[in-house]
């Protein structure tokens, strides 16, 4: 066996500082490591893997698709990329729809669609408003977006355009709309920005807003769309509809894809305008496809709900546990958070890792919970088992 800690030091450029263990193998809510040991996995490659690790129905449509046509340009039709967006335009408030890779992808065509619609409708308005503590990804126009400083601040000066305001707050929206803003761009729920869920009138709020002025609204639900908040999109438990639409992550059920979906006032680029190599490709399309499919048909997100709640339930009771520790749970669906007094949640996120949980310390000092959207009763018992263990341990060592 290659010793893989040296393998990755020698090779990879370091962007990422990872935990001490290697995956081989995962199935449903589960991996495995080199040595056959067995974790329960409630990071879910980013919220990716919404039907759990190795779904039969995505295994399945990824092992037919990938013997009959892998990929080809997008100057041909192929029908893997048609069938997904029926399914998902049929299933949404949107109208059409364009195909990419990832998240970033995704948010940042939303960005160019929302120019697009400002220079031929509103007088060349470009500037987009977003919010403190967003997230939209990782290049420069998209980090330039994200309203936090340890992205943006190594690769200043950032690219024009954006102008970040405090999140959940209508007032901080108004005041820097300008003749000059095309767009809004949110997340209903910001994931990596710690699981900030915002007051209920607020989404509300902003369509209004947005309504009124003629601007966009894009909703950037890259995190919180396809079941994972407990609807198929977050914004349906909002009563409220984007414009525009960023997905990704769990689209694919594990596989890499992002789309771009509009209302058909908004879906105004013309040929040429916009494109991407690999996007729509029939692999990672059938991928999203038997995942959408299986979701709808089941009542997955049904079931992120259900299963959210009961979570939270739980962790509310580990909250009463420790309350000079646990200061706040909260989340929407299976997008969670723990909030801790102070900045433990590297510490404890080892210490699950170590009592076989996998968690995502999504800020010094809270914990990410996002399991599989299939997740049962029992696995969030074992997890919150499992966390509780290391919250026993860390005080223990703490007093000793
Ligand atoms: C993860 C994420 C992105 C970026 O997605 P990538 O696939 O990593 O480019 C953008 N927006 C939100 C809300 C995300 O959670």
């Amino acid at each position: 066996m290659m010793n893989w800690v040296e393998q990755e030091k020698k090779y990879f450029m370091s962007t990422v500082e990872r935990a001490p263990l290697a995956i081989v193998k995962g199935e449903g809510s589960y991996v495995w490591d080199e040595h056959g040991r067995r974790y329960l996995d409630f990071v879910a490659g980013w919220a990716v893997n919404s039907l759990g690790h190795c779904h039969p129905a995505v295994v399945e449509a990824v092992r037919r698709q990938v013997g009959e046509l892998i990929q080809t340009s997008n100057h041909y039709y192929t029908l893997p990329q048609l069938q997904l967006a029926e399914i998902l335009i049929e299933n949404s408030s949107l109208d059409k729809i364009f195909l990419c890779n990832s998240g970033a992808e995704a948010s940042e065509g939303a960005v160019k669609l929302a120019r697009r619609y400002g220079k031929l409708h509103l007088g060349g308005a470009y500037e987009v408003i977003t919010t403190t503590g967003s997230f939209h990804g990782r290049t420069l126009a998209m980090v330039s977006a994200s309203g936090q400083l340890k992205y943006q601040q190594p690769y200043t000066p950032l690219p024009s355009g954006f102008i970040n305001v405090e999140f959940n707050s209508i007032e901080a929206i108004k005041q820097a709309t300008t003749d000059t803003v095309c767009a809004v761009m949110l997340e209903p729920v910001q994931g990596e920005g710690g699981v900030n869920v915002p007051s209920p009138g607020y989404l509300k709020e902003v369509r209004q807003w947005c309504d009124e002025k003629g601007i966009v609204l894009i909703l950037d639900e890259i995190q919180t769309g396809i079941g994972r908040a407990g609807a198929l999109f977050a914004h349906q438990l909002y009563g409220i509809e984007p414009d525009v639409m960023a997905l990704a992550k769990g689209l694919g059920g594990g596989l890499p894809i992002g789309a771009i979906m509009a209302k058909n006032k908004f879906s105004v680029f013309s040929a040429g305008e916009h494109g991407s190599t690999f996007g729509g490709n029939p692999v990672t399309c059938a991928a999203a496809y038997a995942t959408i499919k299986f979701m709808i048909d089941n009542d997955v997100p049904r079931n992120a709900h259900e299963m959210g709640q009961y979570l939270v339930e739980r962790l509310t009771e580990l909250k009463r546990k420790h309350p000079a520790l646990i200061t706040e749970v909260r989340g929407k669906g299976l997008l969670t958070a723990v909030q801790f007094q102070r900045d433990v949640a590297k510490d404890l996120a080892r210490r699950c890792l170590e009592s076989g949980l996998l968690v995502n310390d999504v800020k010094p000092n809270a914990l990410r919970l996002m399991p599989a959207l299939t997740i049962t009763q029992k696995e969030i018992d074992e997890a919150v088992e499992s966390l509780n263990t290391a919250i026993v341990r860390l005080e223990s060592c703490e007093i000793g």
